[in-house]
């Protein structure tokens, strides 16, 4: 089952999340047809992402990634809130490369150089934004160094993602550490030696699931647990508003050259057609709407 967990452990002093999300992944492969190797640089972007949406403090704030690479997947684009709604997209979700040196699914290969950028609409006039550079394209390394460089917070995090030979997730997950203000020497090395000693995540996941992996790794965890899943925030409501932002005139053009309007939601791949009665109605009921 996919679940957070999030708390302190190390006496008090490191910040510790888990999660466990194969059947997170497992819905992205599903939805967007993905090779395991966008399966792998993808889901790894999700977890992380559902990492930094459990960060969030208010009920609607919301946040979105984007890792603009140059590798063969394209950019990869991760939103979510802060009920931990997550979804996501990669511009080349069939992507292909052989096996790194290690044996492994090439992530960096598809993630390739570049940054990372990340927007949080957090109730404020203007949405905060960070950004770092990518320096190895694994994902896990480019996200604690953007912690650590972006928002000065020193992060370790480990993340996995297995995909079986049915092309499905079979385990995925992460650990991520941040240490507290005034941490000590002793428990930062414990929390590292840790990292360094816990293997490949994304088998822990798949051979004892983050519930066994919590009672074993750690001897002070205190937790809560939250529930995180892939979930798309379309709607026609939504497509139908911003249809109207972009205004009557361009939407008859739009109509007169194509016959019709077609949005296509990346994120959940679904595809809202108007004709041009759709369209008539649409502008009937803003006009009745405002009146
Ligand atoms: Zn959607």
């Amino acid at each position: 089952m996919d679940i957070l967990y999030k708390g302190l452990a190390f006496d008090n002093q490191i910040s510790v999340t888990v999660i466990e999300a194969t059947e997170m992944v497992n819905e992205a492969i599903k939805i967007h047809s993905l090779s395991p190797l966008a399966a792998a640089a993808l889901g790894r972007t999700l977890i992380a992402g559902t990492f930094m949406a459990s960060t969030l403090k208010g009920e609607d704030d919301r946040l979105s990634i984007t890792l603009s690479g140059d590798g063969v997947g394209g950019h990869i684009v991760v939103a979510g809130d802060s009920f931990l709604n997550m979804r996501g997209y990669i511009d080349e979700p069939h992507c292909e490369l052989p096996l790194n040196a290690k044996g492994k699914l090439d992530v960096a290969g598809c993630v390739g150089k570049g940054r990372i950028t990340v927007l949080k609409s957090m109730g404020l006039k203007e949405p905060y934004t960070g950004s770092a550079q990518i320096v190895s394209g694994e994902i896990a390394e480019d996200f604690a160094s953007y912690y650590t460089f972006s928002e000065q917070q020193p992060t370790g995090m480990a993340l996995g993602v297995k995909i079986g030979t049915d092309l499905t997730c079979v385990g995925a997950g992460g650990v991520i550490f941040q240490t507290l203000p005034g941490a000590t020497d002793e428990a930062i090395d414990k929390a590292e030696s840790l990292l360094l000693t816990l293997g490949d995540i994304s088998s822990v996941m798949q051979n004892e699931g983050a519930e066994n992996f919590v009672k074993r790794a750690f001897s002070d965890y205190s937790y809560q647990t939250f529930k995180h899943k892939y979930s798309c925030v379309c709607s026609k409501e939504y497509i139908d508003s911003m249809l109207l932002t972009l205004g009557k005139r361009e939407l008859y053009q739009t109509l007169q050259k194509e016959g019709k309007i077609e949005v296509h939601c990346h994120f959940c791949n679904k595809k809202y057609t108007y004709d041009e009665e759709a369209v008539n109605n649409l502008i009937i009921n803003a006009i009745s709407k405002k009146e």
